[in-house]
């Protein structure tokens, strides 16, 4: 078949922040044959190129992409079993949540405190997406993909895709090398769900048994939507690009520093267990330490009235409007606390 190439594709409605120009190229690979021949069409008109999954990780340029966006639909879930564990090979392009609500009706842990987590399964791996204490990596087994430099398809074992606290090599070392064509997931069949965050113990304090994988989905899903973190048409918290800034990771210096800073204002740095072990701090804290409030309005663009972390497009913003809010909370934090923080979502066309 050949390739369906459209021109001047709006790329806003395709991202869950909403804001951003035109992609001048846009096609959309169903197979993994689809990749190939749209990277060949690429190199030959000298195009640059853009993978797109979910939208739901990026700030797109009010001038859009000077180029070919290459929206990655591929689909497919294919279980095997092994020992104790069933592998499930995942087509990129499948939603993720929808393969989470999949993996728990098998019955099956690993995967269900990333419940309601947006986007698509290839963008999982891209920054080892995490939430209330599980990250992809503990059960990414291998990711699939076509290498732009080698111009073929290779695997990669979770060891080799370098995962850490928010990264892998596809968004550090090798960024843009690499288009994800399908991840495979080793789950736990009757496994307990992980109950590690201090949130969802306290959720299920009154249950007096362990709780099944889809009420932990449920728990999850719950607690997303009240601090705006589940995409859902009718919360205007939740036209954002998820967290806007990583938890920073201190050295002990920086650390003694900050205490310092907090105990001269009459505060306590907070230290919860999931933040301490890797010598992380709350990005929020920092944000509602340094004069923000969640609510606080700057244009079109605001932070999230349920979650500190969160910028969101109140309708009708600019992506220059979202990248002012961000410089001024980011030169904010680091006057206060001299620490830069580090945006999360990807910017493109900038
Ligand atoms: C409301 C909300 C809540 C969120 N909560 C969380 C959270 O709890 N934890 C968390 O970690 N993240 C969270 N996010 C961020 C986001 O959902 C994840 O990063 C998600 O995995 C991005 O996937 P995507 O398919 O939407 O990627 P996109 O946004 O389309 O792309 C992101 C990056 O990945 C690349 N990419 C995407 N697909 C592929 C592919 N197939 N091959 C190669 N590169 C690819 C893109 O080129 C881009 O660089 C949240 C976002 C929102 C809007």
């Amino acid at each position: 078949m050949p390739l369906d190439i459209q021109e001047n594709v709006p790329l806003a409605p395709l991202t869950t922040l909403g804001v951003g120009g035109d992609a001048r190229l846009f096609v959309t690979a169903k197979e993994d044959q689809d990749v190939e021949a749209a990277v060949a069409f690429a190199r030959n008109k000298s195009l640059s190129l853009f993978v797109l999954g979910g939208g739901s990780n990026l700030v797109v340029s009010d001038r859009g992409w000077d180029g070919l966006v290459l929206h990655i639909n591929i689909q497919g879930l294919r279980p095997r079993a092994a020992e104790a564990r069933i592998i499930l090979d995942v087509g990129a392009g499948m939603e993720w949540d929808a393969f989470v609500a999949q993996a728990i009706s098998l019955n099956c842990a690993g995967v269900e405190c990333l419940s309601g987590i947006p986007g698509s399964v290839g963008g999982t791996p891209v920054q080892n997406v995490g939430a209330y204490g599980q990250e992809v990596s503990e059960t990414i087994v291998s990711v699939l993909a076509f290498d732009l430099h080698e111009n073929r398809v290779r695997e990669f074992t979770a060891a080799a895709c370098g995962f850490s606290y928010r990264a892998s090599i596809f968004n550090t070392s090798q960024a843009g090398r690499h288009i994800i064509l399908r991840v495979t997931y080793a789950l736990v069949p009757e496994g307990r769900p992980a109950l590690r965050y201090a949130d969802l113990q306290k959720y299920f304090v009154d249950h007096h048994r362990t709780p099944t994988l889809a009420e932990t989905r449920e728990a999850v899903r719950e607690m997303r939507a009240r601090k705006g973190m589940l995409v859902s048409p009718g919360d205007p918290d939740s036209r954002s690009a998820g967290s806007f800034f990583k938890n920073p990771v201190v050295s002990p210096s920086q650390h003694d520093d900050l205490n310092r800073r907090a105990a001269a204002r009459n505060l306590q740095i907070p230290s919860y267990p999931a933040l301490s072990q890797q010598r992380k701090i709350s990005a929020a804290w920092l944000v509602e330490n340094s004069g923000f409030k969640k609510g606080y309005i700057k244009g079109h663009a605001a932070i999230s009235s349920k979650h500190a972390l969160a910028i969101v497009n109140r309708g009708g913003a600019t992506a220059a409007e979202i990248i002012a809010l961000r410089d001024e909370i980011q030169a904010k934090v680091e006057e206060t606390w001299r620490i830069r923080l580090e945006p999360e979502p990807v910017l493109v066309g900038f």
